[in-house]
């Protein structure tokens, strides 16, 4: 009897998380962030709090991808990953693949300039790190990333608050990449660092 409780109580982790982590990058799959970022969202609604989100794209990539092979380019997407988690505040933080070589993080309690530390300190790693290749010549990647906060005054979606921070990542590409840009309210008045 007691087997069995056990037994069905790990398939169920399991299948948990068959459903909301992505098999190669082992961080959580978009649907799930999502409802995440919904239950973030309403707690700072009503605690008045603050959570940022961290939008990250791999520059050039089809170029690894087409030089290197489809196969070099999933080794870098897992280095990525654990970039990527080993930079956050684990228990706290949520990493997400968000498409396929585009990474989100949700940032609960974290207003902007927390972000943008956070932020810069990823894109210098991954400035930093050389990747081993099937060729032998190492490579390294730049990444560029987009931020914004969101508090009790912030009145927008879900929806809106993605398009926000997905735009702002695009202002980051426009910029020259390898960069990280902070939402502003005037789309024209992006603050930008390399
Ligand atoms: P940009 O700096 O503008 O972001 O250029 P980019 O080349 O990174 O952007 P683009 O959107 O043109 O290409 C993204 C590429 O990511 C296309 C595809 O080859 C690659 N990609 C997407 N998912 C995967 C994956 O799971 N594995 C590998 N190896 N490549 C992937
Ligand atoms: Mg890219
Ligand atoms: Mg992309």
């Amino acid at each position: 009897m007691l087997q069995t409780l056990i037994t069905s109580a790990i398939e169920k982790a399991h299948l948990f998380e068959l459903a909301t982590t992505d098999s190669l990058t082992g961080l959580y799959l978009r649907r799930y962030f999502e409802v995440r970022l919904q239950e973030e969202m309403v707690r700072v609604r009503r605690y008045g709090r603050f959570l940022s989100l961290l939008m990250l794209d791999i520059d050039f990539f089809k170029r690894i991808n087409d030089t290197y092979g489809h196969q070099q380019g999933d080794k870098v997407l897992q280095g990525l990953a654990s970039i990527l988690t080993t930079s956050i505040r684990r228990d706290i933080d949520l990493s997400c693949r968000y498409g396929g070589e585009e990474f989100i993080l949700l940032l609960p309690d974290t207003e902007i300039d927390g972000a943008y530390v956070l932020a810069e300190r990823i894109r210098k790693r991954c400035a930093q790190t050389y990747f081993q290749t099937l060729k032998g010549k190492p490579l390294s990647i730049t990444v560029s990333i987009g931020i914004i906060e969101m508090s009790k005054t912030t009145d927008v979606s879900k929806d809106e608050l993605l398009r926000r921070v997905d735009n702002t990542l695009y202002v980051a590409k426009q910029s020259g990449r390898n960069c990280t840009v902070k939402y502003e309210k005037n789309t024209s008045n992006h603050s930008l660092t390399y």
